[in-house]
């Protein structure tokens, strides 16, 4: 499919030294000798070459066409539709022919367990972190990270330090500061003062309603930590939402209507995920979405003889409702556990959440019948606009080039982020520490 790179003139040195010897210490960078770590450093910063993406079958996520797209200093520079020049003459860049591939926004995963998860056995059941190759090989170059039902032995500091982490390696990163339980566990004292104080928390979660691990939060609970996030996020100029895990319980999305009832707080502040693992619990998560809610599919297993369903099957079911279709996401619960517990409350089985769910839930998507630019929104400008994560979840000029090229059977063939080639024709070239 790839043609592979034909190069003309470029500007990039082969050794990353040396790129990062030319950046200007004016920027406040360390030179060369200065840094032991120099490389590492030089590795997060945006290549200096142009690459043109020639004949992409570009879906930004909005159906393109065929067009060529330049990327440099890790943005969409130009988009230019087939036939069109983008008066490059003369400009040294590396040409890449997409020979019709199909161009997509890189994923945003808005739930992921980026320290690991787990734990609901005992300490021997805690999921280790996933690594960075398990976002990028499966096209996620945006990732919202949160603890869940472990907030005792996990921290938000630890949260903090592997979202850094993720951003140093290459894609980029947020947090929801919390956990499953209220009062929740913060670095500063308060949900408002976490997303106020720290740059990477854009909200708080998963705050677990109807669930045997919440901390049962009464609606007193629940409007003050909404509340919270709201103020929080008009301060910071950030989402300012509350992300929510339900469980299985009968109780379901009532609080969060009661919530929406007796209170002020807008609905977009409420972010319920998980609502495809029961049936009932999705039709209310419709309501909410009428209401104004954005609501969250999760993209984890299921079993035949499950009251739920899958999370294509789910976005399916989303999209013929006629609600409006920018209120719905896929999420992953990437290095979550899925557990599976008896009537007394114990677990007798667990899985780990992984992000490739992601991928294989938009090629089963579009096996519905889903055409691509209906269902890609869920995975990338939807979960970018509510999020407010600016240049995240299209393909434009100006964006971010965080991009995904995908093989003629839907799978993830090759991963740009910020402009850097994460995964090229399946192989993967950042590995992270592993
Ligand atoms: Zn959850």
């Amino acid at each position: 499919m790839l043609s592979g790179f034909v190069a003309f003139v470029t500007l990039t040195a082969a050794d990353p030294r040396r790129i990062y010897t030319s950046l200007p210490v004016a920027q406040g960078l360390w030179t060369v000798n200065e840094h032991p770590h120099y490389t590492r450093m030089a590795y997060n910063s945006p290549p200096m070459t142009l690459i043109l993406l020639q004949n992409a079958n570009l879906f930004a996520p909005q159906k393109r066409g065929i067009c060529s797209v330049l990327v440099g200093g890790g943005k969409v520079l130009a988009i230019a539709p087939e036939g069109e020049s983008l008066g490059l003459s003369g400009v040294p860049v590396e040409l890449l022919d997409l020979e019709g591939a199909r161009l997509i926004p890189g994923f945003v995963d808005c739930h992921a367990h980026i320290t690991g998860g787990g734990g609901e056995d005992g300490a021997s059941t805690k999921v280790p972190a996933p690594l960075l190759r398990h976002f990028t090989t499966a096209g996620v170059t945006s990732v919202v990270g949160l603890l869940g039902t472990d907030d005792v032995t996990r921290a938000t500091a630890e949260l903090l330090a592997s979202s850094r982490s993720l951003r140093e390696s290459g894609i980029s990163a947020w947090c929801w500061t919390g956990g499953y339980h209220l009062p929740p566990k913060t670095l500063t004292g308060t949900l408002r003062g976490d997303i106020v104080h720290l740059d990477s928390v854009i909200g708080a979660g998963e705050i677990a309603l109807s669930d045997h691990r919440s901390s049962q939060p009464t609606l007193e609970d629940l409007l003050k930590a909404a509340g919270d996030c709201h103020v929080g996020g008009l301060i910071a100029r950030k989402a300012g939402v509350l992300h929510l895990h339900l469980g299985d319980g009968e109780r379901g999305l009532e609080l969060v209507r009661a919530a929406l009832d007796t209170s002020e707080i807008p609905a977009r502040v409420f972010h319920p995920t998980h609502i495809n693992r029961r049936t009932i619990l999705f039709e209310e998560a419709l309501e909410l979405a009428e209401r104004g809610c954005h609501v969250d599919l999760t993209a984890f297993p299921v079993a035949e003889n499950e009251d739920g369903f899958s999370a294509e099957q789910g976005l399916q079911r989303y999209l013929e409702s006629g609600l409006p279709p920018e209120r719905i996401s896929v999420s992953s619960d990437g290095g979550g556990c899925l557990p599976v517990f008896d009537m007394d409350g114990r677990m007798t089985d667990m899985g780990v959440g992984t992000s490739a769910s992601l991928p294989e839930t938009l090629a089963k998507a579009c096996e519905l019948g889903i055409p691509l630019e209906s269902a890609l929104p869920a995975f990338t400008s939807n979960i970018a606009n509510h999020l407010r994560l600016s240049g995240k979840g299209r393909v434009a000029e100006g964006c971010d080039a965080d991009l995904l090229i995908l093989s003629s059977k839907g799978k993830v063939d090759s991963v740009m982020a910020h402009g850097r080639w994460m995964v090229r024709e399946g192989t993967c070239l950042e590995v992270g520490v592993t």
